[in-house]
């Protein structure tokens, strides 16, 4: 069926690969997202859809782009990360690109992929979590993504655990992505460092003494090598995961929530707390069946290889 390229357009970096009819990836490539400018992630996308299609015959492109999607005509109408505002992404693609494009959200386009290669294949009702700049959300129901009434369902992130807590780039305050993301435990890593605390001597040590250096990745990192602060930030994000999945299981009964997302690379030390608070906090719990919580198998390229997947056979207008 030909080989498709698929973008994965995050709050951080872009990610891009040519992956074929069996999900597989075979080349890839990224960049950092440059901020605050929708003309440079259109020209960034260019860049990359350049040089993997060189030399090769690409039959479709799909975008999984971190923003609220118009899918009837491909706009992006608002995102917490990006400088989209009413963006007409797909169409501006299509005049640079001069070929058609396929648009959707970078969580749906992620929960597409495991469902169909990876962790959670099968399974009739998925939820599907990405761990990143945000929290990423998308539902799969009897394999079709369950995109609500206006397509913009599965903004899971932006649930409110926190009545008054940390301010989101959604506009409320107190959202799950503010405690349970690749931002969020950059966040409390660099206040833990900046309060100068023992604990965090390596941490600081890691980021050349650069409070300002420190993000989730890094501490991710370290966490992994056997950093005991680093593994204890990790574990407190963690907790929040599971909280977060304990809502979404009294909402939307899955059987198997995916976690995805560069967070995710963090492993069990993530996930095992999440696990935990998950198991302590679901409503009727010892009453009921309880979700699965795995880890993505197709790690931080589920976004890229959804899209790619979804850009074969997505219907446009849809
Ligand atoms: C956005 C979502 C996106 C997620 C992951 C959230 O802040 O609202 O649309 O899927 O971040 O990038
Ligand atoms: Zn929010």
């Amino acid at each position: 069926r030909g080989l498709a390229i698929g973008i994965d357009v995050g709050g951080t970096k872009v990610a891009a690969g040519v992956v074929d009819g069996s999900g597989r990836l075979l080349a890839q490539a990224r960049r950092s997202t440059p901020g605050s400018d929708a003309r440079g992630v259109e020209a960034v996308i260019v860049d990359l859809v350049a040089e993997l299609g060189r030399g090769r015959r690409i039959r479709s492109i799909g975008i999984g782009a971190a923003g609220w999607m118009d899918l009837s005509n491909g706009t992006v109408l608002f995102s917490p990360h990006l400088a989209w505002r009413n963006e007409p992404l797909r169409s501006n693609l299509e005049k640079l690109l001069r070929r058609r494009v396929t648009v959707v959200n970078d969580a749906d386009a992620a929960a597409w992929a495991e469902w169909r290669f990876g962790a959670g294949r099968g399974e009739p009702r998925l939820v599907c979590v990405t761990l990143g700049t945000g929290i990423g959300g998308a539902m799969i129901r009897d394999g079709q993504v369950e995109r609500g009434r206006h397509g913009v369902a599965g903004e899971f992130g932006h649930q409110v655990l926190v009545p008054g807590g940390h301010r989101c780039e959604c506009g409320n305050r107190g959202c799950w992505e503010q405690y349970a993301s690749g931002n969020a435990l950059g966040r409390e890593a660099r206040e833990l460092a900046a309060a100068n605390s023992p604990v965090a001597q390596s941490l600081l040590a890691a980021a050349d003494g650069d409070v300002q250096m420190i993000t989730g990745a890094l501490v991710t990192r370290l966490a992994l090598d056997g950093d005991p602060a680093c593994q204890e930030l990790v574990e407190e994000v963690g907790q929040w995961l599971g909280l977060g999945l304990a809502n979404l299981a009294a909402a939307l009964d899955p059987g198997t929530f995916v976690i995805g997302g560069g967070l995710s690379d963090a492993g069990g030390l993530l996930l095992e707390p999440a696990r935990r608070a998950f198991a302590r906090n679901l409503t009727g719990r010892g009453f009921r069946p309880a979700a699965a919580i795995e880890a993505a198998a197709l790690g931080p390229s589920a976004g890229l290889i959804g899209a790619a997947d979804l850009s074969r056979s997505m219907p446009r207008g849809r």
